[in-house]
């Protein structure tokens, strides 16, 4: 079980961190863990319809046969039959800052984030390692899609992931786009620079949340994350949900199943 668990570690971080084909970090990761080598290494993934999309994900090696499962991601919310839970705490942040690297894999544009950043989610911590967009969103609230979603993701331990997702509606000039927008790399490839980013920053002030228990929205759609969809949105200007659109390339999973599950919300 342990070992199947390290497995899974492995490509959460690098589906995050590599792209399909040639990467070295990839390659020498593998060799540590023949068996994804031989099922999942190389394989072609894509979030538009044909043989590579998500609706053949699961069918992709044995390692994606998650993403035909019962407690996938994302998901519509349904405002109306959400639980309201009093139980359910606002996240204690404490976050602190981080140089810059951005990374085009292909499949997102990717912050790195270095440094001691963690978030007390219901009195577990998580420290996060990363985040990245999609556009569309992936979650949709009452059937409603935003055009950008950003995804904070955290680790916890190798089988407890908890993603912070926040909107993006059309408003005011998105402050960390505007820096870097420019410099994102429009097909593979890496930004760094000297500058650092206040964590904090990028979120909204209100904490309020829907929560419920899914996967990662790529391959190998591990289900082990806890998800805490914020319900304030942030920002763009049209043109920068625009350009940026552009280089995200419609990197969306289709809507899942909610089967059993249900979907809490706090309310700050
Ligand atoms: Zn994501």
């Amino acid at each position: 079980m342990k070992n199947k668990l390290n497995l899974v570690v492995a490509f959460l971080v690098l589906a995050f961190l590599t792209s399909c084909k040639t990467n070295k970090i990839v390659n020498s990761d593998y060799n540590k863990h023949p068996k994804i080598k031989i099922d999942c290494a190389n394989v072609h993934w894509s979030h538009h319809k044909g043989e590579d999309g998500p609706e053949n994900w699961k069918n992709l090696c044995k390692g994606f046969s998650d993403c035909g499962g019962k407690v996938q991601s994302p998901i519509n919310i349904e405002t109306k039959n959400i639980l309201n839970e009093n139980d359910l705490k606002a996240p204690k942040f404490s976050y602190g800052k981080s140089s810059v690297n951005i990374i085009n894999n292909g499949h997102t544009v990717q912050f790195n984030v270095d440094g001691d950043n963690t978030v007390n989610l219901n009195g577990k911590d998580y420290k996060l390692l990363q985040f990245h967009y999609h556009a569309k969103s992936e979650h949709t609230i009452n059937g409603n899609y935003y055009p950008i979603e950003v995804h904070f993701v955290h680790k916890h331990s190798d089988s407890d992931f908890a993603v912070l997702g926040i909107m993006f509606e059309e408003g005011k000039k998105n402050k960390l786009l505007a820096k870097y927008l420019d410099k994102f790399p429009t097909v593979k490839g890496e930004f760094k620079s000297e500058d650092i980013i206040d964590i904090l920053s990028l979120f909204p002030k209100n904490t309020s949340y829907y929560n419920y228990k899914g996967s990662l929205t790529t391959p190998p759609c591990s289900e082990v994350v806890n998800w805490y969809v914020l319900k304030t949105p942030l920002t763009a200007s049209k043109v920068q949900i625009e350009q940026f659109s552009k280089i995200l390339n419609s990197n969306y999973r289709p809507i899942q199943l909610l089967n059993e599950r249900i979907v809490k919300s706090f309310i700050e």
